[in-house]
């Protein structure tokens, strides 16, 4: 059964701001749902529909069965039995950390016994054991946010709703209670909607992650399922970082500039395109490349200029403008025509200024018109790919690299 159930959800607030645009959602029994968008997209509106704290124009919520958001329903916040964290803790600094997490059950008139064995168990499942006398003052920063979350779930609440909830905490707290949560959550089978603009948070935390944009479901699916099969450029751009680059689909290619194309076998028709493809004719199309599925090769200095294309003069190669090194290698930026191309590197050192010659392993093609990027990040990019003039392509002399950019 679904714990939360949302249909055709919609909200305009009073200044006209589009919060939510027929949003339909399941989060089902036990399930960790993290709700992902850029600033401004709707995932707080949403929390807080589902919440109570706003009351949405139209559409239906379900909660366990039962309706508290329809035509002729509504139940105030306080009898939908959930448990909610901000990001910002808001717990009394005067109380007691006992007091703070115990004060829903007081509310609810628990029995003092009853409420203070809850309060010492709940403070032992979020990792706070024998801190209940304590003040708030006298707590690091995540510890307060997990006050914040014993306060939440201490009356058991049907599910729990945290927005931005880790946001305001540094590494490595964060990470810390990024963990507690994901077993917390687990293993007391409470169904949860987290919402974060953090990418790698919720593809950490999530069963399944929906992706927001203007108030509207972009996708949502599992984090393997955003990562590998986006279901849009704006997805594929926001939450795996593909590089956007504009193109023409024609004769089994794409062609991304002049002289510059990626084979058909490396592209994969997004789901715009249905079971038929990309087809046979002339398409504008979009290609999402993400920094997995691309290779950048280091052109040796010596070879002078092995990488311009007689006929146009283009370079083939790009140059590397950032090599930021981690445990599992180096993250490359790369200007090439304009854009800025991400990969992964590994096997040889990488360092600002160097060349390189970009192979695309795989590619997934979007209709053009859907190709804004995240934030508009491809318009800043001011690139000057446009859809290439369709015409003859040269064939390619053989070269030492393997360019599978270029025709
Ligand atoms: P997010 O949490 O993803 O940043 P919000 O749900 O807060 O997004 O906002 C969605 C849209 O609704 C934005 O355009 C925002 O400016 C607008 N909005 C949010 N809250 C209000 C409000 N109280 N009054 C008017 N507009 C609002
Ligand atoms: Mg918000």
């Amino acid at each position: 059964m679904s714990s939360i159930s949302l249909q055709d959800l919609r909200h305009v607030y009073a200044n006209g701001h589009v919060g939510l645009a027929e949003v339909d959602l399941d989060v089902h029994d036990g399930e960790f749902l993290a709700l992902l968008g850029p600033s401004g997209s709707g995932k707080t509106t949403l929390l807080r529909s589902i919440a109570g704290f706003v009351q949405p124009e139209g559409g239906t919520i379900r909660l366990g069965g039962t309706t508290v958001v329809g035509p002729g329903a509504w139940v105030p916040p306080e009898k939908r039995n959930l448990g909610m964290v901000f990001q910002d803790h808001a717990i009394w600094p005067h109380w007691s950390v006992a007091r703070n997490v115990g004060y829903p059950l007081r509310l609810a008139g628990v029995p003092r016994k009853d409420a203070e064995a809850r309060v010492r168990s709940v403070l032992g499942l979020v990792g706070l054991d024998g801190l209940g006398d304590r003040t708030p003052a006298a707590l690091s920063g995540g510890q307060r946010q997990r006050v914040a979350l014993a306060r939440a779930i201490v009356g058991a609440p049907q599910a729990l709703l945290l927005d931005e909830a880790l946001s305001s905490l540094d590494e490595p707290l964060r990470a810390r209670l990024r963990l507690d949560l994901k077993a917390l959550t687990n293993e007391q089978g409470l169904t949860s909607v987290h919402v974060t603009h953090d990418r790698a948070e919720a593809l950490a935390l999530a069963d399944r992650v929906a992706v927001l944009r203007a108030g509207r479901i972009e996708q949502i699916g599992t984090p393997q399922d955003l990562v590998r099969n986006p279901a849009s450029a704006f997805v594929a751009s926001f939450v795996n970082d593909a590089v956007l680059l504009d193109g023409t689909w024609a004769e089994g290619r794409l062609q991304v500039a002049e002289g510059i194309s990626i084979p058909g076998e490396r592209l994969e028709a997004g789901p715009c395109y249905g079971a038929a493809g990309l087809g046979h004719g002339a398409l504008a199309v979009t290609a999402a490349v993400s920094p997995l599925d691309l290779v950048l090769h280091p052109v040796h200095p010596s070879l002078a200029h092995p990488n311009l294309a007689e006929d146009t003069g283009r370079a083939w190669t790009g140059v590397v403008t950032s090599a930021l090194y981690g445990p599992h290698g180096f993250d490359v930026s790369a200007d090439w025509h304009g854009k800025t191309l991400r990969a992964h590197v590994t096997g040889w050192v990488p360092k600002p200024g160097d060349r390189v010659l970009p192979e695309v392993l795989r590619a997934r093609v979007f209709a053009a018109a859907a190709s804004e990027a995240a934030d508009g990040a491809g318009k800043a990019d001011g690139s000057e790919v446009g859809v290439a003039p369709m015409g003859p392509v040269e064939p390619t002399n053989g070269d030492t690299l393997r360019t599978l950019v270029r025709t």
